[in-house]
């Protein structure tokens, strides 16, 4: 059901400047595509956001927690109910070093650039292997980003979470259940099968490391990324998990032929086939018949299906 004057009115009062309406997801996504958000809100804080999550869940209005909006296909509908942003929030990060230990602990809204950059600096080793992904804390841990180097599941030890009835909960490593890009809840989960709460921060275990070697091994990192993804345009990254470790999405989407690949304004990126890339004026109808075309020309090829890295979201 649609919001109401009187949920606008509760949402306006409660939030003022941190929610808007009927916003443009085109905004808030890396892909630039995308219909409004029926609500569109940033809580400043933590003590904010359990209010929110305790009147969604008492008022019955869907909500979906967005980070950085870099994995993220929003339909050209838009999203009916609520979206809650965390990247322009939740920004602290705390560190404890003790002997050949560093603690550290980032908000869900801190993003992994600048994450990277903090370690660096300071010389704490273990988080080279997340440069370049343009991610939010919270985000990263949902997705179990990470690169050939590593992934958030290596480094991670504990996260404290906001339930959909505005409880706290922390979980430590062995009670989540980590796989390639993708983390659950084990058994049956706190909120019943797949329903994930929100990450509110992440506690990491880090070494003490040397900041220049650090510094070095990052610009190598870098530059190779560079060279080999298309950054230059609006995309989410890789599009399809890769079928196996040792079978690369981007290599059977090249040997099929379809490098350059375009519909409407989506188009298979030239310089690296596993990026579908808005090459201007993208709707998310074009990408998705991409998608939908890379997926069916993989299959007759190699009788592989490929499924979608990206979250796609609203109708
Ligand atoms: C140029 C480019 C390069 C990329 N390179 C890589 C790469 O090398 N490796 C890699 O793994 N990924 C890569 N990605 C994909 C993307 O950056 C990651 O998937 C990232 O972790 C998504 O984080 P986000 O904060 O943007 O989350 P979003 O895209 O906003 O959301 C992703 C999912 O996480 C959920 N979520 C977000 N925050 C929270 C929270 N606090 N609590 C609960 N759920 C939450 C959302 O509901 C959604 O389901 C790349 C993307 C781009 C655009």
């Amino acid at each position: 059901m649609p919001l109401g004057t009187k949920e606008k009115n509760w949402l306006t009062e409660q939030f003022g400047r941190h929610v808007r309406f009927d916003e443009p997801m085109t905004r808030h996504t890396y892909f630039k595509v995308g219909g409004p958000a029926e609500a569109f809100v940033t809580p400043p804080d933590t003590a904010a956001l359990e209010q929110l999550m305790r009147w969604c869940r008492s008022d019955r209005q869907p909500w979906m927690v967005i980070g950085g909006g870099s994995n993220l296909l929003v339909k050209d509908g838009g999203i009916g109910g609520v979206v809650i942003s965390l990247s322009r929030c939740l920004k602290d990060i705390r560190t404890t070093v003790g002997g050949s230990d560093v603690r550290l602990t980032a908000q869900a809204g801190v993003k992994l650039p600048s994450l990277c950059r903090y370690c660096i600096e300071r010389g704490f080793a273990g988080f080279n292997f997340a440069l370049g992904i343009p991610s939010t804390v919270g985000g990263a841990i949902v997705m179990n980003a990470g690169t050939a180097r590593g992934s958030m599941a290596d480094v991670l030890e504990s996260v404290d979470c906001l339930q959909p009835d505005g409880r706290w909960v922390r979980f430590d490593r062995r009670g989540l259940d980590f796989s390639y890009r993708c983390l659950s809840w084990k058994g049956s989960g706190p909120n019943g099968e797949g329903e994930i709460p929100i990450i509110v921060d992440g506690s990491f275990s880090l070494k003490p490391g040397d900041a220049k070697k650090l510094a070095d091994e990052a610009k190598e990192i870098l530059k190779m990324r560079t060279a080999k993804q298309p950054i230059d345009q609006p995309s989410a990254g890789c599009f399809f998990k890769n079928p196996a470790p040792d079978r690369s999405a981007g290599e059977l989407i090249e040997k099929a032929g379809l490098k350059g690949r375009q519909i409407g304004g989506a188009r298979v990126s030239t310089r690296h086939a596993n990026f579908i890339v808005n090459g201007g004026g993208a709707t998310a109808r074009d990408i998705l018949a991409l998608m939908e075309l890379v997926q069916k020309r993989v299959a007759e090829k190699f009788a592989v299906e490929l499924v979608p890295e990206v979250k796609i979201v609203g109708h």
